[in-house]
């Protein structure tokens, strides 16, 4: 069936960043502590995100503070949503002139992430790639790879009519499958085998769909 709904994943699909500003904003809470927290953070999240059904402020902050030994208070949790949101990263290749194709062609564009929307909200405004976005669900409801983040995110259209699109093998790809989405893995690297469905640029979706 031809697809209706885009599903784009966000960090590392649409926008990369550096996380420059988390590093700054951990070092000025913890100092000479920061080494604590700041190389883990990608492999917390992980945990976090296959632990619980979303994200939550005091969640987290209890999370982060249990698994590092430092005080991540709630605050600091709602600074880090704050500082994320103002760094919107650098474009991927070709999301423009394949967000141009899929709305001249009147298709809906989703963004589904797992990271705060008052995150990722305002890098999406500040990037000019808000005003082509439907709906952003964001991991506030629930995370990838749990179904109900997929299925969530159809609104009025059938499974059969949505494609999920990242750069996440099991968020992006795998979980999609697991209830009967379709999905493209977005490969920039070409590091995964050709059994997968996947581009390495964005804009090889004109062609794919
Ligand atoms: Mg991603």
């Amino acid at each position: 069936m031809e697809k209706e709904r885009f599903i784009f994943d966000l960090d590392g699909t649409l926008l990369t960043s550096d996380y420059h500003l988390e590093r700054d904003l951990f070092y000025h809470h913890f100092g000479n502590k920061a080494y604590l927290i700041i190389p883990k953070v990608g492999e917390l999240l992980d945990e976090y995100e296959r632990n619980f059904p979303f994200y939550d402020v005091d969640l987290l902050s209890k999370f982060f503070s249990h698994k590092t030994g430092l005080s991540v208070t709630p605050n600091i949790i709602r600074e880090w949503i704050w500082i994320t949101g103002k760094d919107p990263g650098v474009l991927e290749d070709g999301v423009f002139e394949t967000f141009d194709y899929l709305k001249s062609r009147d298709k809906s564009i989703i963004v589904l992430t797992n990271w705060f929307f008052a995150s990722q909200e305002p890098r999406l405004r500040e990037s000019g790639l808000l005003e082509y976005i439907d709906e952003i669900y964001a991991g506030d409801c629930f995370l990838k790879p749990r179904k109900e983040a997929y299925l969530g995110c159809r609104d009025q259209y059938d499974t059969s009519e949505c494609v999920v699109i990242g750069d996440n093998l099991d968020k992006d790809y795998i979980g999609p499958r697991a209830c009967e989405m379709d999905s493209v893995l977005y490969d920039k690297n070409d590091q995964y085998h050709k059994s997968i469905v996947k581009v390495k640029r964005l804009n090889e979706l004109i062609d794919k769909l």
